[in-house]
């Protein structure tokens, strides 16, 4: 397993306490200096906030903490390599170019949201005049990413109380790989009409 996975499989940690609290799987962790300084997860549900994704929850405690963050720096994360298990949307791509992360990795795309190029290439796409590009690299642990979030759609629209069109859903397991891969996004299983 590379040291990607490793960080990875804690971020997956994350997620899967996510989809415990019946949030949308996504989990994250912030590497620094060879350890994790901030782990998270969404958590827009809990606090009905569409904002509190799990970067922006880790980013807050960071900021937060005066052990991480002694001292105001225009790019408090210069130094911090972020993993999380999907690809992060506009917003958050945005949030993390502004604070200047060294890198991200990620599980797998986002293509109703992403930052990080599936619609929008913030990270690095988008020219700035003065916040530096960052790297955001794909696919480490991928297919449990997307699995996750299949078994949350599936899970939810199980659980809605007025089933709608899509009763008898089964979940699926193949995953194409991401050049061939022509199906909906993990985020158009059902009840993403309602998010
Ligand atoms: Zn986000």
């Amino acid at each position: 397993m590379s040291e990607h996975e490793v960080w990875m499989r804690q971020a997956m940690v994350m997620a899967e306490e996510a989809f415990a609290a019946r949030e949308v799987p996504v989990g994250c962790i912030f590497v620094r200096g060879g350890k994790i300084i901030a782990k998270a997860r969404n958590r827009t549900n809990e606090l009905r906030n569409a904002t509190r994704h799990a970067e922006l929850e880790a980013i807050d405690y960071i900021l937060s903490n005066k052990d991480l963050t002694p001292v105001f720096r225009e790019y408090p994360l210069s130094h911090t390599t972020l993993y999380v298990t999907v690809e992060p949307c506009i917003m958050c791509a945005s949030a993390l170019r502004q604070m200047g992360i060294k890198e991200v990795f990620y599980g797998c795309e986002n293509d109703r949201f992403g930052g990080c190029g599936s619609v929008l290439g913030v990270n690095e796409g988008l020219k700035h005049p003065k916040h530096p590009s960052y790297q955001a690299t794909s696919g480490y642990c991928r297919e449990d990413a997307i699995m996750i979030l299949r078994r949350f759609y599936i899970t939810e629209n199980t659980n809605a109380p007025m089933p709608k069109s899509k009763t008898n859903r089964v979940l699926k397991t193949e995953i194409p790989s991401r050049k061939a891969d022509k199906s909906p996004s993990p985020f158009s299983q059902p009840a993403s009409s309602e998010r």
